[in-house]
């Protein structure tokens, strides 16, 4: 349901945006120019505006989006944390936004070796021997991960057909491992909300090809059984795959690497603050142990003894290219420029307040919602509705109630394994004040829910489109300019 400032069909017969000078060249006939085929058989019809109006729609457009600018995002495993404006200011440098692909190496030595430093700091990182920055988001990096470790075990002779995933995983993981020629095999968390270690041991045999595993995990909890799963997997000679989209609770801390992970894919656009959620394009990077840096994408960036940098296309064991050129470069500028200037104890102190806020979050919300597992959260946390939805309002309900608060709703309905969850991350860059006023917002929709739940049930009712009827906004879109006619 539209309110009156957002109404689309804004057409009037005759009314222009344009003016054109008289033709000052002879008339061809269309079919001179165009054969009969290609030419439209029915009449086109634009919505007539005028310039003015044509402004004030898109303006007035752009005002209604909701974005990391505008408001506190807490969209949980998503980090939809602050993107710093210097970094846009880097990616703008002639030199870096003015580059073209097929320019040669010797002219393109500055971003060459910005590539190459960016490798050795996410590298440095996540504990691995290499990075690729080529894949062009998580699900690609996941993708490019599998498909590697697929190679590795190829070139000893071995085809494993087994990936272990656990029931909390991001969905892309299941997706990318039945994509790269695997089959997923589901293990079990505990009430605890870790990986079900004995059901895992029952799981890992000769036929397993590795596991993908998210650390902290998507419940926001620390997988603290981690080196031994590592010990239980290599022990048969099967890999660690970590998901590394969000890795806001690790930066300076502790490393993949260090916990026997062998392949780790980083979101640029969640931890490392490149634009995403309409911003994008996203990056994807993937880090490997050097048993696995032969399988790397095409082409790897080298630096030369004479200290330049080039391209290296050498790479017979590779598993090709998973992306046009080099990936999306632009995207690489940013996250350089955000870790360089940040530094180690920058980054650090990123994943320490990370961390601090989601666990002041969720403690000030303890005593109005269920808490599925009241333990210390790393960089994020899940709840539960599982209370109100005994007052009839559901996760859902309180998602579009906040939207009526002024906040993007946390993510919802995910991790599946948890009844009517709301999952949040407030990220580092979300003020004390932000949280408080969050909290303060959740609270009293808990508190509406057990006393007037219709009225969450009808929210939004403030936001420039109020609640949908999602059956049919799924089944009959309008996806066009509709004409009275
Ligand atoms: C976001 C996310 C992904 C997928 O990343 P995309 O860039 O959206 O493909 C995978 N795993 C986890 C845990 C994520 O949060």
């Amino acid at each position: 349901m539209y309110l009156e400032n957002t109404i689309f069909e804004m057409s009037r017969p005759g009314r222009k945006g344009y003016s054109l000078p008289p033709l000052d060249v002879p008339v061809q006939s269309l079919t001179d120019v165009l054969p009969l085929e290609q030419q439209r058989q029915s009449d086109y019809r634009f919505p007539e505006v005028s310039e003015g109006e044509v402004v004030r729609h898109f303006v007035r457009l752009s005002t209604l989006n909701y974005h990391i600018d505008k408001g506190f995002y807490p969209l949980g495993s998503c980090t939809m944390k602050y993107n710093p404006k210097v970094n846009e200011d880097m990616s703008r440098l002639d030199g870096f936004s003015g580059i073209h692909p097929f320019q040669d190496e010797c002219t393109a030595q500055g971003a060459l070796q910005l590539m190459y430093e960016l490798s050795e700091l996410l590298a440095e990182i996540s504990g691995m021997d290499a990075v690729t920055l080529e894949p062009a988001a998580g699900a690609q990096g996941e993708y490019t991960g599998l498909m590697m470790m697929r190679a590795y075990h190829r070139d000893r002779g071995r085809s494993p057909s087994k990936i272990i995933v656990p029931d909390a995983a991001h969905g892309t993981n299941p997706a990318s491992a039945a994509l790269a020629g695997f089959k997923t095999v589901e293990v079990r968390s505990t009430e605890a909300g870790e990986v079900d270690l004995e059901m895992l041991r029952r799981l890992v045999d000769s036929d397993t090809a590795g596991i993908m595993l998210t650390n902290p995990n998507t419940l926001g909890i620390f997988e603290s059984q981690i080196t031994e799963m590592s010990r239980m997997l290599h022990e048969v000679d099967a890999l660690l795959y970590m998901d590394g989209a969000n890795l806001n609770a690790l930066l300076g801390i502790t490393r993949p690497g260090d916990m026997g992970f062998d392949v780790v894919h980083f979101n640029l656009h969640k931890t490392f603050t490149t634009p995403h959620g309409g911003g994008g394009p996203g990056s994807g990077p993937v880090g490997v142990r050097k048993e696995l840096i032969p399988y790397l994408p095409t082409p790897t960036v080298a630096k030369k003894e004479d200290g330049s940098f080039a391209f290296d296309y050498d790479r017979p064991k590779s598993i090709g290219k998973v992306h046009s050129f080099y990936g999306n470069f632009g995207m690489f500028v940013r996250a350089y420029t955000y870790i360089r200037m940040m530094g180690p104890k920058g980054l650090r102190n990123v994943s320490e307040t990370a961390i601090l806020n989601a666990n002041y979050l969720m403690k000030k919300l303890e005593p109005y919602f269920d808490v599925p597992f009241p333990r210390h959260c790393q960089h994020e946390f899940v709840l539960s509705a599982d209370r109100q939805a005994k007052q009839g309002v559901r996760a859902l309900d309180i998602a579009k109630a906040l939207l009526d608060k002024g906040y993007h709703a946390p993510t919802i309905y995910f991790p599946l394994i948890v009844h009517e969850c709301l999952m949040i991350e407030p990220t580092e860059t979300t003020t004390k004040e932000t949280l408080d006023t969050f909290a303060d917002a959740l609270i009293q929709i808990a508190k509406m829910a057990a006393t007037e739940p219709e009225v969450v049930r009808q929210a939004p009712q403030h936001t420039p489109v109020t609640r949908l009827d999602e059956a049919t906004a799924a089944r009959k879109p309008i996806l066009k300019y509709q004409f009275e006619s």
